[in-house]
């Protein structure tokens, strides 16, 4: 089987200063994710890396850099799912993790459950060889300024317009044909603490399913779950469903097609905003947004990397 591989950077209103760190920020995930993938190795390794520097990467609303929340505090959330098993590693409301993809992952490798929450999640980590940190350690300057202004101003909607950050995901497929896909973010700027989004929800900003394919969302958390996003394009994919069922076009159509789908019914039926990622269960790529933009990028058919925002 031919690997592959796609990532994400967040679907929103990506100002124009901000286009290139977060092209570049996809590159160098897909560098990392394709180190492992073209040597052979194994999709849930891949995804890791990939994550991992997304999430090490200010420019992301995830890890280190995320948005704040009404306290001041970062909280995130991340997942990691199995396409064989439909197993998934859900971890939330993390205050003490720098890359919550690795606690995401020890839960679907380690745990009983499939996922754990705040302190729970993070002695689980801990107990697991998670390093924890300060959660001061996960706070960019560039956030911790947005987070005063909000809190001085009672429209501090107005105050992230135009440098809003976004969640990280990645799909990945190995030539032995294991599909992960996975999803990490910082949550909404100014969030309610504790509110969770769709993003670490199996089903809403992740899911994976062999038979069909994978997919990680970003956007509006909260328009995301009421149409169970991931798994409304993971139903997408499969092999009755109409967009795989369509006259034959060019190989990855139906990936194409079943991204733009599941979009549409988000706004249609939430009049939401956000976008999603996909490989199909061949490997084929799919993207779609409703926002002005979307970071994003995938590995084509020739080895190149493609990035777009
Ligand atoms: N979906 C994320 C959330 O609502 C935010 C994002 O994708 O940027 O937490």
């Amino acid at each position: 089987m031919k690997p592959a591989l796609i990532v994400h950077g967040g679907a929103w209103d990506i100002p124009d200063e901000a286009v290139d760190p977060c092209k570049s920020g996809c590159a160098r995930a897909l560098a990392a994710g394709w180190a492992v993938l073209s040597q052979g190795g194994h999709a849930l390794d891949a995804i890791e890396a990939a994550i991992m520097v997304l999430e090490d990467d200010p420019v992301f609303d995830a890890g280190y850099g995320s948005h704040l929340n009404l306290d001041g505090r970062v909280e995130c959330d991340a997942i990691v799912m199995n396409g064989a098993t439909l197993h998934a590693g859900a971890a939330s409301t993390l205050q003490h993790v720098k890359n919550p993809i690795r606690v995401a992952r020890a839960i679907l490798e380690k745990c009983p459950h499939m996922m754990l929450v705040g302190e729970g999640a993070e002695r689980f980590a801990r107990e697991q060889g998670v390093a924890l940190c300060d959660p001061e350690e996960l706070i960019s300057e560039a956030e911790q300024e947005a987070w005063l202004k909000c809190r001085n101003d009672k429209h501090a909607a107005e105050h992230h317009r135009g440098h809003e950050q976004g969640t990280v995901g990645a799909v990945t497929l190995d030539e032995d044909g294991n599909l992960f896909a996975a999803t990490s973010t910082g949550g909404t700027c100014c969030k309610l603490p504790g509110r969770v989004g769709d993003s670490p929800l199996i089903g809403c900003g992740c899911y994976a399913d062999s038979e069909a394919g994978g997919v990680s969302c970003t956007g509006y958390g909260e328009a995301i779950m009421k149409i169970v996003m991931a798994k409304s394009a993971v139903d997408l994919l499969r092999p009755s469903s109409i967009c795989v069922d369509s006259p034959a076009g060019a190989p990855g159509d139906a990936a194409r097609l079943a991204a733009r789908e599941a979009v549409h019914l988000l706004a249609k039926r939430t009049h939401g905003h956000g976008g999603l990622i996909l490989l199909d269960r061949h490997g084929n790529p799919g993207f779609a947004f409703n926002t002005p933009r979307m970071a994003y990028g995938y590995v084509a058919l020739d080895g190149n990397f493609v990035t777009a925002v």
